[in-house]
């Protein structure tokens, strides 16, 4: 009698070695970092506030805000700052689309020992995506390598050399592989990114924003010190795109990785 023997998908776990939350400074993948340099210092509506090296984990405004409450309540100084903002020239506003946290040391001002003060929380998409850097949804036109899809982390070895290179077959794979949630969080945040990439050209094609672009950069970082500044999501409340209600139930969906589990359900029903 013949025995099927099933071949099980690895599961990826955590040992909690804290090594991805201590060094945040300066920590984004190569390709990302070409393009920051190339297009993110004046040239493209979103204007990038600090030199890459000094940036650590990019938080969405919403996020960043609850990180300030955080903050308090762990009794650590995140020293949260803007990280990238659109100058607009109709409201004269900064709008800060994500802050990063500019700590004394590279790593997360959050971490104690190897431990996050916060890990009951919500935390933010790019502390529950690790060990992904992104997902493979945002980055398969380009035909980005599976590789590419991970950050360093030493629980990773097991499973990294068993991702299939067929597309369809990776997304069952990973969708399995990460029970820790990960992967769908890494994919929710590449379908954030889209949102604020197309939110962004509806308000410039509606002549929402006028972004202030190809200024010298330094001209282009005095300006938005000096402006008023406001949050992308608060940005969109106040200037009648969305109601506050509207505004709630989407971070609400974003929290929820709802689009991801509707787009991860289609690949896994094939
Ligand atoms: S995700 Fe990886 S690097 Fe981060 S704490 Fe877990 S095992 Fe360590
Ligand atoms: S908030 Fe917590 S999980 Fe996120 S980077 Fe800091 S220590 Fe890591």
């Amino acid at each position: 009698m013949l025995i099927k023997i099933q071949s099980e998908t690895p599961k990826f776990k955590c040992n909690a070695c804290g090594s991805c939350c201590s060094h945040i400074r300066g920590i984004i993948p190569k390709e990302d970092r070409e393009f920051l340099k190339e297009h993110a210092f004046g040239k493209m509506p979103v204007v990038q506030l600090v030199p890459v090296e000094q940036m650590t984990f990019p938080l969405w405004d919403w996020e960043a805000k609850r990180f300030m409450e955080w903050q308090n309540e762990a009794g650590v100084d995140a020293n949260i700052k803007p990280l990238r903002a659109i100058m607009d020239l109709n409201s004269n506003k900064a709008i800060i689309l994500t802050y990063f946290m500019d700590g004394e040391t590279d790593a997360c001002p959050f971490l104690k020992g190897s431990k996050c003060l916060i890990y009951h929380t919500k935390r933010a998409y790019v502390c529950r995506l690790f060990p992904f850097n992104r997902g493979p949804f945002l980055s398969h036109q380009g035909m980005t390598l599976k590789e590419e899809l991970f950050g360093e982390c030493g629980a990773m070895e097991h499973i990294l050399p068993q991702v299939p290179d067929n597309f369809n077959e990776m997304i069952k794979f990973l969708n399995d592989a990460f029970p820790d949630g990960s992967f769908i969080n890494a994919v929710q945040n590449d379908m954030v990114i889209e949102w604020a990439n197309r939110a962004i050209v509806g308000l410039v094609r509606k002549k929402i924003i006028k972004p202030a672009m190809n200024h010298p950069y330094n001209f282009l970082l005095k300006r938005i010190e000096n402006a008023e500044k406001i949050g992308f999501t608060d940005f969109l409340v106040e200037s009648g795109c969305l109601s506050k209600e509207e505004m709630k139930n989407l971070i609400e969906r974003f929290d929820d990785n709802t689009d991801a589990n509707e787009k991860i359900r289609q690949f896994i029903s094939l």
